[in-house]
């Protein structure tokens, strides 16, 4: 059973449709990297999986269940965005565990599943930090914490790391990599970086005003392009 299908779905704002009907396969544990240009509909696809942004048409399938009328918070996903969106006032611990605490998580539970993220993400030094007083690298780490904390059983990332700068970058890669590997959960990670995307994915999806051009491992699309738009993307010379 995939981790997530997307069923011919479309999104319309108004009368202007700026995603075609989209299908694709997530298998379990997989990690999709959906490329292309700005505007192509990179982060509308996955706000639609998400659920905080409602489809015009199509069916999305999380879990082996139609998800078109379930909330955000029943989904069984988490997402991560290139904005951390933490809570300046609270230190690093409140940040990560506010969410749980909210939805009625007991108290034992919450602290379990806080020390587990901050031992995964190497942050457990830094608990007691407000964001202010974390580095561009930390602040991504406690953001993704809280995505970690609600067990999710899909990750998903909108370019996460494009706020970072370039040595940084490398580095969180190779950490998200490292938890791909780790949670060996399901991730769908939306980025215009080229490298980010050749070198995390099992699959890349590439799009392209809102619809997808091709999808493949980042191997066959390197030496099987589709067409030069799709060449252009994965760095192939043809
Ligand atoms: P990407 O993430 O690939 O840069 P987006 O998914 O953000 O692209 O946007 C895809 C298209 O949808 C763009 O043309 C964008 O202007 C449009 N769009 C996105 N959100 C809205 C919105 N809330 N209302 C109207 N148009 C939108
Ligand atoms: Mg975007």
């Amino acid at each position: 059973m995939a981790a997530v299908s997307l069923n011919n779905v479309v999104k319309k704002f108004g009368t202007m449709s700026v995603v075609h009907g989209a299908s694709l396969e997530v298998a379990d544990g997989e990690f999709v990297v959906f490329v292309g240009p700005s505007g192509c509909g990179k982060s509308t696809l996955l706000r639609m999986i998400a659920g905080l942004e409602d489809i015009s048409a199509g069916e999305i399938v999380i879990g082996g269940r139609v998800v078109n009328d379930v909330e955000p918070a029943e989904r069984g996903i988490a997402m991560v965005f290139q904005s951390y969106a933490l809570y300046p006032h609270m230190t690093v611990e409140q940040n990560l565990s506010f969410g749980l605490r909210m939805n009625g998580n007991d108290k034992a539970d919450t602290q379990r599943r806080v020390s587990r993220a901050a031992d995964i993400l190497r942050i457990s030094e830094l608990m007691h930090r407000r964001p202010r007083q974390l580095s561009g690298g930390q602040r991504q780490r406690v953001a993704i914490g809280r995505a970690i904390v609600r067990n999710p059983q899909v990750f998903l990332f909108d370019e996460p790391l494009s706020n970072l700068d370039a040595e940084l970058r490398v580095q969180m890669r190779v950490e998200i990599a490292r938890l791909h590997k780790e949670l060996g959960v399901t991730m769908i990670y939306v980025t215009h970086d080229q490298t980010e995307a050749m070198t995390l994915a099992d699959k890349i999806v590439v799009l392209r005003a809102g619809n997808i051009e091709q999808i493949g491992r980042p191997l066959d699309l390197y030496d099987d392009p589709n067409n030069q738009f799709v060449a252009g993307f994965v760095g192939s010379p043809r």
